[in-house]
């Protein structure tokens, strides 16, 4: 600590009053949050304003399905007020990590009540002896791409939020409400955005989109198999599917090898377009993705 002159300190001191700011309460003031993924800072940030500080654990271009915490953030979570999980299979890797290493952490599961779907699985008839990189439970864990389930984790980090910060209940609620109205109105204009599409169908090579397609009657095709890359064979059906069901672009994400995308892209003289299910301006994202859906299922 650096040793100020009285007058100093007292200046400090008034300057920190006059802000709002009162010296080393800061962590009283705000909670500090943890997260799995950018959306999630999205949701939280949404329902806390500047009440909360938040800390993503999967940074943006980082891939959930091979993340390991880094020592630094086994340390931020351990300092922090609760980590708000989306309680789904992604996160089962390193939250037992996070869990025993802090068993006092408060955990608010964000995921409670969400009813998960099978994760889509290109159809192959090979033996079941790959990985599946989204964990033993064979259900889709991208929850976070719908917004009807979306109100649902809105509503259980209000909820775990009024119960470590009962004094700002009132805020949180109105905070929530305002929320949930931007989600009712982004899923209004995305179903307009979809509604003029004929071909429903589209190609992607990480089957992160099961949910958003269930909501608007899209349907995902996935080219990876079970977390891994397909075979030529596998491949080369693909090809022929996209063939006969018109299909001319393909998705990807760059947060995986867009080779076999490419790959088909080719074969069918198509295109490969990027779509990112992590973007941390969620609205927007959810809103640039549905138009390019409209602007490429034709
Ligand atoms: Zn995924």
């Amino acid at each position: 600590m650096i040793s100020l002159p009285k007058s100093l300190l007292a200046i400090a001191l008034g300057l920190s009053l006059a802000t709002g700011y009162t010296l080393n309460t800061k962590s009283e003031e705000t909670l500090d949050l943890v997260v799995s993924i950018p959306p999630q800072e999205y949701f939280v940030k949404k329902i806390t304003g500047d009440k909360a500080e938040v800390t993503v654990l999967v940074q943006p271009g980082s891939n959930p399905e091979t993340y390991e915490p880094l020592p630094q953030q086994l340390k931020d979570v351990s300092q922090s007020d609760a980590y708000i999980t989306l309680g789904v299979s992604l996160e089962r890797g390193w939250l037992s990590k996070i869990a025993s290493s802090n068993p006092n952490l408060v955990i608010i599961n964000s995921g409670e009540g969400v009813e998960l779907i099978p994760m889509a699985e290109h159809d192959h008839d090979h033996d079941h002896d790959h990985q599946h990189s989204h964990g033993e439970d064979g259900l889709d864990p991208h929850i976070w791409l719908s917004p009807r389930l979306v109100k649902i984790q809105a509503q259980n980090i209000y909820e775990g939020l009024v119960e470590l910060d009962p004094e700002n209940q009132a805020e949180y609620q109105q905070n929530l409400n305002n929320f949930l109205a931007e989600i009712d109105q982004l899923d209004t204009q995305i179903r307009e955005n979809l509604s003029g599409v004929a071909n429903r169908k589209f190609i992607v090579f990480h089957p992160a989109w099961g949910y958003f397609a269930l909501d608007y009657d899209l349907e995902q095709i996935p080219i990876e198999v079970g977390g891994v890359e397909p075979s030529a064979a596998q491949l080369g059906q693909l090809v022929n599917r996209a063939k006969t069901e018109d299909i001319r672009v393909i998705f990807a994400q760059n947060q995986f090898n867009t080779r076999s995308a490419e790959t088909i892209a080719r074969e069918i003289r198509g295109e490969v377009v990027f779509i990112d299910p992590l973007a941390s301006n969620w609205s927007e994202n959810l809103l640039e993705v549905s138009e390019t859906f409209a602007n490429t299922l034709k």
